[in-house]
Formats: structure tokens, sequence, C-alpha cells
């Protein structure tokens, strides 16, 4: 009784509040001021589907083997292509994918076979808001680039 009438007499509570605030003050801030700086993501982060191209010659790493269309638990995935006379590859015609009931599983880039550059990743990307359901089918150019991003400045 008489511990708690003098810890609040002189305070203590305030006083150690107050320590806190003045410990962590001199500290760089924890905040990033979103949008005009993002924060980083963690390594193995899953991130919008992207599709991608050889890094030196920037010709097509997919090989349409439909593995990932088939993977997906949802469906969300369409694509094909076709042979070209001579060549051993068939080219993509189109890709589609549906990102608006994509849980981010990550089944249908672990599958993808090729290697070293595999043909689908999941990429970095995480601001997919759109205003429009059409939006959220993504055709083979936004594979390849990504989702447009907004560079915002303070
Ligand atoms: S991440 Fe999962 S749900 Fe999304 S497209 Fe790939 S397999 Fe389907
Ligand atoms: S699994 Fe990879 S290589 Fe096969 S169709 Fe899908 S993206 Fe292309």
């Amino acid at each position: 009784m008489l511990k708690d009438f003098l810890r609040s007499f002189f305070l203590v509570d305030l006083a150690k509040g107050l320590w806190v605030t003045l410990k962590y003050t001199p500290q760089p801030a924890f905040t990033f001021q979103y949008p005009s700086e993002r924060r980083p993501v963690a390594p193995r982060f899953r991130g919008v589907l992207r599709l991608q191209v050889e890094p030196d010659s920037g010709a097509q790493v997919c090989i349409v083997c439909d593995q990932c269309a088939k993977a997906c638990p949802d469906d969300l995935i369409s694509l094909g292509g076709h042979r070209e006379p001579g060549m051993k590859l068939k080219a993509l015609d189109y890709f589609d994918f549906n990102l608006s009931r994509c849980s981010f599983c990550g089944l249908c880039s672990e599958v993808c076979p090729t290697k070293p550059v595999k043909a689908l990743i999941m990429s970095e990307d995480y601001e997919l808001g759109t205003y429009s359901r059409d939006a959220q089918i993504l055709r083979i150019d936004d594979m390849y680039d990504g989702l447009p991003i907004t560079q915002y400045t303070k």
C-alpha cells in the first residue's frame, strides 16, 4: 500500500516511460514513409507471378510445358504456344493469369522446370490493387513486365 503510494507520489511510472522514450530518441526511425519509401521484402517473399527471359539474350525461357497450369489448384493459369517448322522449342503465344484468386501458394513456380533461369517466378511485387476485375487478369506482356509500379516522391 505504502509502496504504491510512494510510487505514484514520485511519478515512478511516468519517469520510466520517459526513460524509454529518451533511450530510443537518438536511434534512427524504423518506419518507412510508404509509398515514397518501400520496405525491402524477405528473400523468399512470394509476390505476384512473373515470367522471366534469358538475362543476356532476352530469349524466351518458358518451354510451354503447361506444368504450372496443371499444378495450380485453382486453375488460374492458361497458356499456349506453337512450334515453328524446324524449331525445337515452342514459342509462347499467350499466358493468362488470374491474379484475383491467387493464394500465392507458389506451387506453379515450384514445378517450373527450366534451369538455370526459372521461367516462372514469384516476384517481389506486392502492390496488386486495381480498379477493375478485368485488370486482375494478367496477359503475357504483364507477365513479363510486371505490374506497373507508381514511383512517388516526398
Ligand atoms: S501461386 Fe498457387 S494459386 Fe497462385 S497461380 Fe500459382 S499455383 Fe495457382
Ligand atoms: S512450368 Fe515454366 S516452363 Fe512450363 S509452361 Fe509454366 S512457365 Fe513455362
